[in-house]
């Protein structure tokens, strides 16, 4: 049966690796709709090779060109905030909502209405906006699936299992390209360097964001937001080489882990193809390698952004929103050399103190009007925190 498909943010990392695995086997996808923010070379690229049906630039000043580059296609350019609703028609099987950031919150609520299945990498519209996308989850019965390494890889451990099986749930954490970096140099890093992972090839913001372990802080309420285990289940492990994605110690004294290589094709075409079928070449993990497998405790002091995890579980409903936006923010001062790497946590904390901060931290959470709102205010005081 041929799936009709679409791909938010698709001319970023994971939307091109999507694009990628379904490449191999074209005619099984009908493409009805790729979106994109800036790229409109590539995203006009891609919906001519996959004859995508519909194409979305969220910005409004590249459409001429998309329009332009698309002239003698038969695909429908549409720009801005156009509602997804009114472009496809109809039930998607499948959506992989990969746009960075709580941009992509707004597209993820409306996909959940239209597709069967949506795949999500976005981590930023999980924990920011959980309690918004479970609601339409179950009012539209949609099948969520992860694709955040970590949580696909937590989803297939714990399938079935509740609190009382699990001991507890390690996500690893590569330590990023400092991790073997003196302390007293990191404050001197820059964008380049930092954006320079040793195991993944990302886009830019989630690879900073690993640099300093912001990603780890993320990833635990990412995880704590889709399965239902405590909180105090959960624990960050260094592990530098990557292979191991997550670690699951049940109470019946058994431990399970998955291990695969650092290629999110492998996530991706699991939840496309519902583990049917190794439809990609993958570079095999030489055994050799697993005897050099090592794991080691976060060190604190040098990665002082994983102190806000239990700050982000214990403040309020609204304080992973508020981190998320302040990040945001941040990474993007740190990648135009405006501020150092340091000054990312450092000035998340000093938000924590603001006299508002309680106010819209303790907001309900389950208003897409309250997570826009809280959002500006910890934007707009990050920025005056750093200027
Ligand atoms: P990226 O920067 O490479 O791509 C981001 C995509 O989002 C692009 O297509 C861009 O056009 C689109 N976009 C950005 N801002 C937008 C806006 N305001 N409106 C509409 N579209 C917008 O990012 P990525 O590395 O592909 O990551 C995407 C998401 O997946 C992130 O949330 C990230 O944390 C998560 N993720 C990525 C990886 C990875 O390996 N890259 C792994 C796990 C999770
Ligand atoms: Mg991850």
């Amino acid at each position: 049966m041929i799936k009709k498909i679409a791909i938010l943010g698709a001319t970023g990392s994971i939307g091109i690796s999507t694009l990628d695995v379904i490449k191999k086997n074209k005619k099984d996808f009908d493409v009805v709709l790729l979106t994109a923010n800036n790229n409109y070379k590539k995203l006009s690229q891609q919906a001519k090779e996959f004859k995508a049906r519909n194409v979305l630039i969220s910005n409004k000043l590249f459409y001429k060109k998309v329009k332009k580059l698309l002239r003698n296609s038969k695909t429908k350019v549409f720009c801005g905030n156009t509602p997804i609703k009114k472009i496809v028609r109809g039930k998607l099987d499948y959506t992989m909502s990969a746009i960075v950031g709580i941009a992509g919150l707004q597209p993820t609520v409306d996909v959940i209405k239209i597709s069967k299945i949506v795949a999500i990498a976005n981590k930023e519209a999980i924990i920011c906006g959980w309690d918004i996308l479970s609601k339409y989850i179950k009012k539209y019965k949609t099948k969520i699936l992860p694709v955040d390494s970590e949580h696909f890889s937590i989803m297939e451990l714990t399938e079935g299992k509740t609190n009382n099986d699990i001991e507890e749930i390690i996500i690893t954490a590569s330590g990023g390209p400092f991790l073997n970096l003196h302390k007293n140099k990191m404050s001197k890093v820059t964008p380049t360097e930092a954006a320079n992972h040793p195991n993944w090839k990302m886009g830019k913001k989630i690879s900073i964001d690993s640099a300093n372990l912001m990603n780890k802080v993320f990833e635990v309420i990412e995880a704590y937001k889709i399965f239902n285990f405590r909180k105090d289940k959960y624990r960050i492990v260094i592990h530098p080489q990557s292979y191991v994605h997550s670690i699951v110690r049940f109470k019946n004294g058994l431990i399970k882990m998955i291990l695969y290589n650092t290629d999110m094709k492998i996530p991706i075409s699991n939840t496309l193809y519902g583990k049917k079928n190794n439809i990609f070449k993958i570079r095999k993990i030489d055994t050799k390698f697993l005897s050099k497998m090592t794991f080691e405790d976060v060190n604190p002091k040098k990665f002082p952004s994983v102190n806000l995890i239990k700050k982000c579980l214990n403040f309020g409903p609204l304080t992973p929103t508020i981190v998320n936006a302040s990040n945001e923010v941040l990474v993007n001062l740190f990648l135009t050399k405006k501020i150092g790497f340091l000054d990312i946590v450092k000035t998340i904390n000093k938000i924590f103190k603001d006299k508002d901060f309680k106010k819209y931290a303790k907001r309900n959470p389950a208003s897409l009007k309250n997570i826009k709102m809280t959002d500006n205010w910890a934007r707009l005081k990050t920025t005056n925190l750093s200027i």
